[in-house]
């Protein structure tokens, strides 16, 4: 059997000029900031007005752990907001913007997939409205200013071996991982190591991601800690003077954007932080935007449900104030084979016994939801070499659990082929049912909120961190950083935080490598093991097979 591409499904979709998308939620064209005919930016009076009014329901997209094979958790996303609308309800999807780095490494987009995308899919994933672009000089600002502080005098009396400030840029490069800066001479500064990080890991993207408003993206960014001194006591951006020109410089990337989806249903597209040592979901003002706009919003959280859908809770819901209403785990066919042990070349035959073998695995973060008071339906996403049997033993397993789970084919069908997930969501939304509540108090100790997130997520035993680790805790809460959330940075592949320990582990530890704080985000990072902030290409990047074709359409991308 073959199919079409995204990007060629994607070039026959038959969009509607940007306006009339903004009309299906009431946005009036004088508040439509459009960039060409097909996506706009909402703006800040009309948001504002927007946040307040009447709250639709918001639905979490999440998914069991990532394997190779894909779960399709956009793509499932994007899917059943055509679903909801298709039933006939006011439907509206929340989506990341796409980060150029890995375009241009890995192939694949962030718009979803099938016939379930969000278009223009190129724009979506090169440029789009420029907002990581803002975010790129706004952080890099801050990070000039700092070194131009220390030229002139340093009155601050910055260590310069304690600048905790880096450089970003919106490119996977190796070579800028580690670096020596100030080079050359006497009036190129003093010389220091330093580096960059890709532009998605900037704390200003986090900050972006959950600041309710202008006023409070400054101070936010007033908040972050840039450096210390040489008795350790923090110096912060409000320091420097730097937050007051870099809110201007990010006036326009704080008003979401507003796309529409393959069947021209509005899609808000806005921020894309690093799901390991951010919180992995698109803005607040985004989400809060469409709720008061549409009675439903579907929304994604990055990597499984035991990162993605933890923080989406614990950090995004708490500081917002927001009340998801259900949440869709999803789920495949080849992923649980996986699970169950069989090797990725495999995955074409029958294999039910493996299937079961796998499904611990979606059992787990079918609990893990659950436990946060939230009702739950599977998507099975169906790929087109799974058979009924195997669908079956998945439908059976989650039966067994007494929740429920449901074939989807929007990746092959559209909306029509969601339509029976969709009309249970919505059903399970307008019950009430959500008994919404964040694992862990803000008042509850730094150390306890990592071993309750280890033990009721991850299922380990223990949490190991040394003594330097657990006193930095509690010097950030002797200086009033004892009530943030916690960030956890692990591998997204296991539970665990061994990558190739699939299925649902038990009895293991959770080593804390490091802690970082995130002042203006307002979260403790907890990094365990390697985590990377500044991705390299591999050996045959995408780049080298994107082009234009002879009739100009855009090749390679994805
Ligand atoms: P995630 O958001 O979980 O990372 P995406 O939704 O972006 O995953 O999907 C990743 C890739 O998998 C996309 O290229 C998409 O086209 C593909 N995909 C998703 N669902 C299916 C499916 N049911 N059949 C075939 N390919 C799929
Ligand atoms: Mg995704």
């Amino acid at each position: 059997m073959t199919f079409k591409t995204d990007i060629e499904i994607a070039r026959e979709a038959n969009k509607k000029p940007i306006q009339e998308i903004g009309a299906k939620l009431g946005i009036p064209n004088e508040h439509l900031l459009p960039f060409g005919h097909d996506k706009a930016k909402v703006s800040q009076e009309f948001v504002a007005d927007a946040r307040g009014r009447k709250r639709g329901k918001l639905i979490l997209v999440t998914a069991i752990n990532p394997t190779p094979a894909g779960e399709g958790k956009t793509t499932t996303t994007v899917g059943l907001g055509d679903g909801l609308n298709a039933i006939g309800k006011r439907a509206a999807i929340c989506i990341r913007e796409a980060s150029l780095g890995p375009n241009f490494g890995m192939k694949g987009g962030a718009a979803g997939g099938g016939y379930s995308q969000v278009v223009p899919m190129e724009d979506m994933n090169l440029h789009f409205t420029g907002d990581f672009h803002a975010i790129t000089s706004a952080h890099n600002l801050l990070s000039a200013m700092i070194d131009n502080h220390i030229y002139w005098g340093n009155e601050l009396e910055i260590d310069e071996r304690r600048i905790t400030w880096r450089r970003v840029m919106d490119m996977n490069d190796r070579a800028l991982r580690d670096m020596v800066i100030s080079l050359g001479g006497v009036s190129n500064g003093f010389a220091r190591q330093t580096g960059f990080d890709i532009t998605v890991a900037s704390e200003v993207m986090a900050i972006l991601c959950l600041a309710a408003d202008l006023e409070d993206l400054q101070r936010r960014l007033g908040d972050i800690v840039v450096a210390y001194k040489r008795d350790k006591t923090p110096i912060y951006c409000r320091d420097i003077g730097a937050e007051g020109a870099m809110t201007v410089l990010l006036k326009d990337a704080m008003q979401p954007n507003l796309v529409q989806t393959l069947e021209n249903n509005p899609a808000f597209v806005h921020g894309g932080p690093f799901a390991n040592i951010a919180h992995g979901c698109n803005s607040v003002v985004a989400t809060q935007t469409a709720l008061g706009l549409a009675d439903y919003v579907v929304t994604e959280a990055g990597f499984g449900a035991d990162l993605g859908a933890e923080k989406f809770f614990n950090i995004k819901c708490r500081k917002a104030g927001l009340k998801p209403a259900v949440a869709v785990i999803v789920a495949t066919v080849r992923a649980m084979k996986m699970n169950g042990g069989v090797v990725k070349a495999d995955l074409g035959s029958e294999n039910v016994s493996a299937v079961q073998k796998g499904c611990p695995n979606l059992g787990r973060h079918i609990e893990n939801v659950k436990s946060f008071g939230v009702p739950v339906v599977v998507a099975i996403n169906h790929f087109h070499s799974d058979t009924d049997a195997e669908v079956q033993a998945v439908k059976d397993y989650v039966a067994s659990l007494g929740s429920e789970a449901i074939l989807c084919r929007h990746w092959a069908e559209g909306s029509k082929g969601i339509s029976e997930l969709a009309t249970r969501v919505a059903e399970l939304a307008d019950g009430d049912w959500s008994q919404f509540a964040p694992l862990y108090g803000d008042d509850m100790p730094l150390y306890e909120k990592i071993e309750t997130i280890a033990r009721r997520i991850y299922r380990a035993d223990e949490v190991l961190a040394d003594a330097k680790i657990r006193n930095q805790l509690k010097e950030w809460e002797a200086a009033g950083y004892g009530s943030l959330p916690i960030c956890m940075a692990k591998t997204q592949y296991s539970f665990s935080t061994d990558p190739n320990l699939r299925g649902a582990p038990d009895n293991h530890s959770v080593p804390v490598r490091e802690v970082r704080l995130s002042a203006g985000a307002g979260f403790i990072v907890v990094i365990c093991g390697e985590i990377m902030t500044m991705p390299g290409l591999p050996r045959k990047p995408a780049a080298q097979s994107i082009r234009f074709n002879d009739e100009g359409l855009i090749e390679g991308l994805f």
